[in-house]
């Protein structure tokens, strides 16, 4: 079984479709939140999702975005962009939005989870290895795909060591790819990274396939014309700064 990874697309279709186009062959698509909000085409990047599959985890601007989460802990960015969505969302996708899943789900028997956050917190960040370590005790489950930091990559333990994973690239700008062999008895936290708002320096969508006949996450990167999705949000009147953010993957 093969899966397509994608997180935290954001309302941003050029992104998801590039992705799309370069996602090699899959059986399946798990969707780990944040399908919208900061992009400014929120109704039709759930028009694509929804046409790709049925398993998804929601995310905190997902639930931002159709009123289920208060604008409150947002910053003045973010929540402009998530009135803005509110307003231009259609009524039906605003009802599959507040149907979402919280997570984590096991979309795959005892080993695999997917959630937004963190295991028991939805909405925790988490960063850093040290951030890592209790969510990872906490799983019942080896391999955990989650979302929400827009950073590719993940940790790991072998029970004694702890190692943070970084996907390792030759490319600027170009398509490319990065292997991760899953090692029997180890356990996994894993993100995808952002489809339509990569933080971690590089401008390039960000997305991961699962494999489990070959036990093995390839992260990818596709360049994608960045310029037409920033075009879309200042004639939105979205705030510049999620288009400028755009070009610099941060
Ligand atoms: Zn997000």
């Amino acid at each position: 079984m093969r899966a397509l990874l994608v997180s935290d697309i954001h309302a941003n279709i050029d992104a998801l479709d590039a992705v799309l186009e370069a996602a090699p062959e899959h059986d399946l698509v798990w969707n780990l939140g944040d399908v919208v909000g900061y992009g400014a085409a929120p109704n039709e990047v759930i028009e694509r999702v929804r046409s790709l599959g049925e398993i998804f985890v929601r995310g905190n601007h997902d639930r931002a975005c159709c009123g289920q989460l208060s604008l409150e802990d947002f910053n003045p960015v973010a929540s402009r962009a998530a009135r803005w969505t509110r307003q231009v969302l259609t009524p039906e996708h605003v009802d599959w939005l507040q149907h979402m899943v919280r997570g984590p789900i096991t979309p795959d028997g005892p080993q695999v989870s997917c959630m937004h956050g963190s295991y028991v917190d939805e909405d925790e960040y988490l960063l850093s290895v040290r951030d890592a370590k209790l969510p990872l005790k906490q799983a019942e489950t080896r391999i955990n795909f989650f979302g929400h930091t827009h950073l590719q990559g993940g940790f790991a333990t072998n029970g004694e060591d702890w190692f943070k994973l970084d996907p390792v690239y030759s490319n600027d700008d170009e398509r490319d790819v990065s292997e991760l062999v899953l090692v029997p008895g180890a356990r996994y936290l894993i993100n995808p990274g952002s489809v339509g708002q990569p933080r971690d320096h590089d401008r390039r969508a960000a997305f991961a396939l699962y494999d489990d006949q070959r036990m093995l996450v390839e992260f990818h990167r596709v360049p994608y014309d960045f310029r037409l999705a920033q075009m879309r949000i200042v004639r939105a009147g979205l705030p510049d700064q999620l288009a400028m953010r755009l070009s610099y993957g941060r």
